[in-house]
């Protein structure tokens, strides 16, 4: 079906997908060697239609357990893919997307992802701003940079103005070590995860958040038994997920400092953002929060507050374009943005894609525990060569679904 031979088209002729053309109009030359579209302003293709479904990655999985995904199809038939944050399955986002979100985008145009974002948030601000909603509005602004990138030819981070790398090292995150988990099996993940070549490992402490300060001395003792495990050089960062009080928090990030850890992640409740800040500038290690923020304005006032390391999540909180806007937040404060991100296929892509346009990369990128929701349903899973994950050069993400394998697993979420 795909032909590469040369097409001219006007301004307003479409090229079928796959197939080189040239647009001859106004004395411009465009090439859309892989999307087949050709615009020189309105692009006049629209959004036809949304598919919102979860993934089952297992047949046990619970509806919870399970990801979330958009796909949003254009009249051209080109689509996009998209990710929601994961939270309790996605499915209230995904139900977001059927009955309030997609209405309000069939008939509109695809390029217009930032204004289309924003005109849904103040609209359905009432719906609650952060969590389900912004998670939704995420995962279609993905889907929409995807169709952007195919229509265009390009890989998403060309199209945001270019990368200052290709290939990202990462760290290691490993959860599940507090009290649940002994000393030995928390070293023996630990050894394991060092044969992907990380350039850091980051140790994580899961908890209710209902009984902070309880397993203080659990986790510094593995504090201290890691950094024994991986030598006193080796870049290594420490995740309370908000476990402790601010008194715990400088006991436990003092620590830190002596065992000379990178940085120190969610030290308290995330909405105590006075007491976050305090933390930070008491203690010299680096303290970051910011992946359960879902605004720009909640991460200014982190950065008000003290927090010098803010950590939002692409699938929670703007998609491409919104994390676009909290680099450059960042970098107007000198803040690092060391973007949060566990999900292996669709959020971290397009994660790696505003990363490798960020200005500053000072850390790596954060790589979640392997399993096979790599593998399942997609054709090209970014996995690390050498401890670097290389950006695909394919139009787009970079990435598609094998359907044969999306239908075994695919569970429609329509309300
Ligand atoms: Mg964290």
């Amino acid at each position: 079906m795909a032909s590469f031979g040369r097409q001219v088209v006007n301004s307003t002729q479409r090229c079928d997908v796959r197939i080189m053309c040239v647009c001859a109009c106004g004395g411009n030359r465009y090439d859309c060697t892989a999307a087949g579209r050709v615009d020189t302003g309105d692009s006049s293709m629209k959004i036809e239609r949304i598919e919102t479904f979860q993934v089952q990655w297992s047949p046990n999985d619970t509806p919870a357990q399970r990801s979330a995904f958009v796909r949003v199809w254009t009249d051209d038939g080109l689509y996009g893919i998209g990710e929601a944050s994961p939270m309790q399955g996605g499915i209230a986002s995904l139900l977001m997307i059927q009955h309030d979100i997609a209405p309000a985008l069939i008939g509109a145009d695809p390029l217009d992802h930032a204004v289309l974002q924003d005109r849904l948030t103040h609209k359905l601000v009432k719906l609650g701003p952060e969590g389900a909603l912004t998670g939704a509005l995420a995962a279609i602004d993905i889907a929409l940079w995807d169709i952007k990138g195919k229509m265009f030819g390009q890989p998403i981070y060309k199209l945001m103005g270019g990368g200052w790398r290709t290939e990202l090292p990462f760290y290691a995150s490993i959860g599940g070590n507090g009290i649940e988990r002994s000393l030995d099996d928390v070293l023996r993940h630990v050894e394991t995860r060092m044969k992907d070549q990380p350039a850091a490992i980051k140790i994580r402490f899961d908890n209710g958040r209902v009984d902070l300060d309880s397993q203080i001395p659990d986790h510094i003792e593995k504090a201290r038994a890691v950094r024994k495990q991986v030598g006193d050089k080796f870049p290594l960062a420490f995740d309370s997920n908000n476990g402790y009080s601010t008194g715990g928090a400088m006991r436990v990030g003092r620590v830190l400092e002596e065992l000379d850890y990178w940085w120190f992640e969610e030290p308290v409740q995330h909405y105590h953002i006075q007491a976050t800040g305090e933390v930070a500038q008491r203690l010299s290690i680096t303290v970051s929060a910011g992946e359960q923020t879902y605004t720009m304005g909640g991460l200014a006032e982190l950065i008000d507050a003290g927090v010098r390391m803010i950590q939002p999540d692409i699938v929670k909180m703007g998609g491409i374009t919104g994390l676009q806007r909290c680099a450059a937040l960042a970098h107007a404060h000198g803040v690092e943005l060391v973007s949060h991100q566990t999900q292996p296929t669709v959020g971290h892509l397009a994660n790696m894609h505003v990363v490798a346009a960020q200005l500053h990369a000072t850390k790596p990128i954060e790589w979640n525990d392997p399993s096979d929701r790599m593998h399942s349903v997609f054709d090209e899973v970014p996995k690390p060569v050498n401890g670097l994950f290389k950006l695909p050069d394919r139009p787009g993400l970079g990435m598609d679904f094998v359907e044969d394998k999306l239908a075994e697993r695919r569970i429609d979420v329509t309300g």
